[in-house]
């Protein structure tokens, strides 16, 4: 269930998945996070095909295919930026009802940089029979997040977080936009 095997990624491919249309320097496109049988997938399009493909599927975007979608621009050389951190609680929200230990992990590495941006605040850890519980708030509102702490090792907290860089083709950074 866990390791690499199931990330059909390729972030640094920078062309358009509709039109093959490779993004310049400085050129404008739109990613988004769709959920496949092998796991996450992202997808690139050019603007153009971003707006039919916005017409054409808005149906699909809200039955819950795609898991979120951000503007992003190409940068050369290839210095990535951090990822938005709008973005981050998106994804962090979209995987509420996690079901599977890779998205578990994924939940749980979010939180750990949603709280080292001191954007979400432990409250407690509750120890259940399962394990632990992670009690959070977000950081001025009540809004409150239970969060299963996957026990996970230094590396695996590395390797996770690398993945997830990779997928948003950004840095998953402690500290806030870059
Ligand atoms: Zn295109």
């Amino acid at each position: 269930m866990s390791g690499s095997g199931v990330w059909q990624i390729d972030g640094s491919a920078n062309v358009c998945c509709c039109c093959g249309q490779v993004f310049r320097e400085g050129s404008v496109f739109f990613s988004a996070l769709a959920e496949s049988e092998d796991g996450f997938v992202r997808r690139d399009f050019c603007s153009e095909c971003w707006r039919e493909q916005d017409e054409a599927d808005e149906a699909t975007r809200s039955s819950g295919d795609c898991f979120c979608f951000w503007r992003t621009r190409r940068v050369i050389p290839e210095s990535r930026a951090t990822i938005n951190t709008d973005l981050l609680w998106d994804f962090f929200q979209g995987l509420r009802d996690c079901d599977s230990h890779e998205k578990k992990v994924f939940r749980f590495v979010v939180a750990l940089y949603l709280m080292r941006r001191r954007e979400l605040k432990l409250i407690k850890v509750v120890r259940r029979q399962e394990g632990e519980l992670l009690h959070c708030e977000k950081r001025s509102s009540d809004q409150q997040y239970e969060i299963e702490d996957p026990h996970l090792t230094e590396q695996q907290v590395q390797d996770a977080a690398e993945r997830l860089s990779s997928l948003f083709g950004a840095e998953l950074q402690p500290n806030g936009e870059g």
